[in-house]
């Protein structure tokens, strides 16, 4: 570890376990066994902070992800995990909530090494948040029903359907949100008894990788879960594509997700997709301001904007629109940037040299097309990868910095007029993730919710997120559902069941 991140640990503390745990060969997790990729190779894992290495990762090759897509498979085909009666899933599910909890220190001081995120919000939600829902798709193990059916086919007849497990699922899963993504995505296939094979982004695997320790300490049979590190682009098509895959759960970029669907289809395995967004908030005139200000904090500037369904573009009605931009400037300016470890921290470094200078080339490329910089926007001096929370106004809705997902501390604010007109400004956009509407006005908000063409409409609020409500986005945000009970339905098949009743002697 290079002692510049050995001194950001020393100032700030880490657990015994957390520091123990850096110092491991990190190896990929197969078939119930820590193993080295079949090539040797390693990947670096930078701290985002000062932009040092923090450790290495094992790169998988394709000879890898063909071990651990046959392990999944074997765990189906028969063995503890096959022949598991619902209940024990769902047990095995609350213990390995339970060892979350207990262990949400360490894995958060490892997902902000590794991130680059806040500490304190890390292990509130992406920790925390993760172990809930686990919880709560651990109810629905016990929960899996079909239908007994009337027919009306000539002949008696007891016919029914029933629900099985999908198969093997493969889970790929971005950097911004390593562990609770990851938690999307297997929470609900373990429920339903499939078996998987998790691709965290080369980014962030570590979390995940101290997550597998816990899984043998919840009793998951070998093979159930299977974790495959290294670059996407090394070994994406070969597992999307892999005939031994029944199922594949993306959340990444709508680029990759487009291949994703592609190689996915070739190969007719359902997808589900989980991409990129630009979220509108619309805020009317008659809104609290003061409330939509403070809500920018987390809807706009947490997680140093990596936030998916991230508030990134504000319609503000034209005349509170000053009003709003100066209090949401001050939200901005009040926001502590400092590495993630740090208890003051409320915006960390984004998550590589590349994230940093394409938010810069974004707001370059904003001001070079007419966008006016209200707030932050030059570059922050040493070490690691800090952009300071920015905030643009314009009146152009073609802009760049309006129309594409910047994935930064960066909003744009323009006003509008009319009801009608921030609607349209609102749903012209390839994206459509997620909105909120900003109004005392009810009959307003409900007006306008199914004219907003989003996979989630906040009305008074944004960014709030729960087990039990299903996301996921529309248009090129992706199709499909993570979380509450409709994500339950993408890893199980119906099977109909026809017996035939011979007739009785009467
Ligand atoms: P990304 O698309 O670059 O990578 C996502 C994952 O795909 C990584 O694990 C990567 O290794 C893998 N990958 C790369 N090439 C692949 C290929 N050819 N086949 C299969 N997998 C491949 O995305 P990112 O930069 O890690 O994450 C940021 C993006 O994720 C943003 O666009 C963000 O909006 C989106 N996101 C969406 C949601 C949601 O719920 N809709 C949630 C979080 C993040």
């Amino acid at each position: 570890m290079h002692p510049k991140i050995e001194a950001v640990i020393d100032r700030y503390g880490v657990t015994d376990a957390a520091r123990a745990f850096l110092g491991e060969e990190h190896k990929l997790y197969i078939d119930g066994a820590f193993v080295e990729a079949a090539s040797k190779d390693r990947v670096p894992v930078i701290e985002p902070s000062t932009g040092e290495t923090l450790t290495t990762i094992a790169a998988a090759g394709k000879d890898d992800v063909d071990c651990a897509v046959a392990a999944a498979n074997r765990a189906l085909a028969g063995g503890d995990w096959a022949g598991m009666k619902s209940r024990d899933r769902q047990r095995i599910l609350l213990r390995l909530a339970d060892l979350i909890e207990a262990n949400a220190q360490t894995l958060g001081e490892i997902e902000s090494l590794d991130n680059g995120k806040a500490l304190g919000p890390c292990v509130e939600m992406d920790i925390l948040g993760g172990a809930e829902l686990l919880r709560y798709m651990a109810g629905f193990a016990t929960k899996i029903e079909g239908a007994t059916r009337e027919v009306s086919a000539p002949g008696s007849h007891f016919a029914a359907t029933r629900k099985e497990p999908i198969g093997v699922v493969a889970a790929i899963v971005p950097w911004n949100w390593p562990f609770n993504m990851a938690m999307w995505k297997i929470a609900a296939p373990l429920a339903a008894g499939c078996a998987i094979v998790l691709k965290p982004a080369e980014q962030t695997s570590l979390s995940m990788l101290y997550f597998m320790k816990l899984c043998e300490r919840a009793g998951l049979p070998k093979g159930v879960l299977n974790l495959v590190t290294g670059s996407g682009r090394a070994i994406g098509d070969h597992l999307v594509g892999h005939p031994g895959v029944s199922k594949v759960s993306f959340t990444g970029s709508t680029e990759v997700g487009r291949r994703v669907g592609e190689t996915a289809g070739r190969a007719l395995t359902p997808v589900t997709l989980e991409l990129g967004g630009k979220s509108p908030m619309l805020v009317f005139a008659d809104a609290d301001l003061d409330a939509v200000a403070a809500s920018t904090r987390w809807s706009v500037f947490f997680n140093a904007g990596q936030v998916c369904s991230a508030g990134s573009r504000i319609y503000a009605h034209r005349s509170v629109f000053e009003k709003a931009v100066t209090k949401i400037k001050q939200v901005a300016e009040g926001m502590v940037m400092a590495p993630g470890l740090d208890p003051a921290c409320d915006i960390g470094p984004v998550v590589s040299a590349s994230a940093k200078a394409n938010i810069e080339t974004y707001i370059r490329k904003g001001v070079a097309e007419g966008a006016r910089i209200v707030c932050g926007g030059d570059e922050t001096p040493g070490d690691g990868f800090f952009v300071k929370p920015t905030i643009l106004t314009a009146d152009d809705n073609t802009l760049s910095v309006v129309q594409e997902e910047i994935f930064g501390p960066v909003v744009v604010i323009l006003p509008f007029d009319e009801e009608a007109e921030a609607v349209a400004l609102a749903n012209d956009n390839q994206y459509g993730l997620a909105a909120s509407i900003w109004t005392r006005d009810i009959s307003r908000a409900l007006r306008l919710v199914p004219r907003i063409k989003a996979g989630t409409v906040w009305v008074n609020a944004h960014d709030l997120i729960d087990s039990a409500m299903p996301f996921g986005g529309f248009k090129n945000s992706g199709f499909g559902k993570d979380m509450g009970p409709e994500q339950l339905d993408h890893f199980l098949r119906t099977k109909s069941v026809w017996i035939s009743v011979a007739e009785g002697d009467e």
